[in-house]
């Protein structure tokens, strides 16, 4: 085995050896690999930048003419709130050719604070690293397709749905497996903390498969398509957005752990934030704004 390959498959047992719940540990330990660490560092300052320019402009809430802008502009118009997501989650999240980050969510989060007239910084650090970072304070708010759950419910509080989701499984485009039990004795790959790892963690002793977990989704799909991983699981309409761009694997017919996105903050925290972004979600629901947005990235 090459040296740069044992560093990273031990930088991943130590993440997989801990489920698929995510620990700033856990962070931690798969970026002393190197292999993200900077890309994102640097990705997260500069999309920062690009968060705020954008929002520049919109710091008049009366120009929303909103109730929950009004209270927002009380809570203190100058408040700059920090919102992490993921790195690359298309057609969610991601760097278009020109370097700027993109996406449903993103196009969504920039037309949501210029009607509630809010200003923000972008941190692109990956999904589980911005649930950490929303959970130790270091941002305000998280938006990367992230599912609302029950248990998610618990601890979070969410925006109203905006994107129905769930999960899917994909193997090698050349692959004969039909069934989940056709991995067994394989290694299946997930993305940490996420409701496809979830999943994969859930069946994986029923069929005899092991998971070993990723902290974003470039990553998990280069095992599957490396062969190290017979199967990868993660939310269907990003996959299939994948493979729509080429990508060479395909989806297995089943459709699991249905499940709608909201944009979260911790729970009775940030709650001026979160009713600024229901009433932009509405108002972009209502204008035809957010169907745009949406057709910008699919369409049916
Ligand atoms: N929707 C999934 C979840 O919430 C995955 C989110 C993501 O990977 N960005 O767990």
């Amino acid at each position: 085995m090459k040296k740069w390959m044992a560093v990273m498959m031990a930088a991943v047992m130590a993440v997989s050896a801990a489920g698929c719940g995510g620990t700033s540990a856990e962070t931690d330990t798969t970026a002393a690999s190197g292999t993200e660490a900077a890309d994102t560092a640097a990705d997260a300052s500069a999309a920062g930048d690009d968060g705020a320019d954008n929002s520049d402009g919109a710091e008049n809430s009366d120009a929303a003419g909103n109730g929950g802008a009004e209270d927002g502009a009380d809570a203190g118009s100058d408040k700059v709130y920090q919102i992490a997501t993921d790195i690359t989650f298309k057609p969610f999240e991601f760097e278009n050719d020109n370097g700027e980050m993109v996406g449903i969510d993103l196009d969504l989060l920039k037309a949501i604070a210029e009607d509630q007239g809010f200003t923000y910084e972008l941190q692109v650090v990956g999904f589980n690293a911005a649930v950490m970072a929303m959970e130790t304070g270091a941002a305000d708010a998280v938006i990367a397709g992230m599912s609302i759950t029950p248990e998610r419910q618990e601890l979070y509080d969410f925006s109203d749905p905006y994107f129905e989701s769930g999960v899917g499984c994909a193997v090698l485009s050349t692959s004969d497996a039909t069934d989940y039990s056709d991995f067994a004795g394989k290694q299946v790959a997930a993305k940490t903390a996420t409701e496809g790892c979830r999943f994969a963690e859930s069946i994986a002793d029923e069929y005899g498969f092991t998971v070993v977990q990723f902290d974003t989704s470039a990553m998990m799909y280069q095992d599957v398509l490396a062969g190290n991983s017979v199967a990868c699981f993660e939310d269907y309409p990003v996959m299939g957005y994948e493979i729509s761009q080429g990508m060479d694997l395909k989806l297995l017919d089943k459709l699991e752990a249905s499940n709608n996105y909201g944009i979260a903050v911790m729970k009775g925290e940030n709650g001026e934030l979160l009713d600024m972004i229901n009433a932009g979600l509405a108002n972009l629901k209502a204008s035809g704004e957010y169907d745009a947005i949406i057709g910008t990235y699919i369409q049916d």
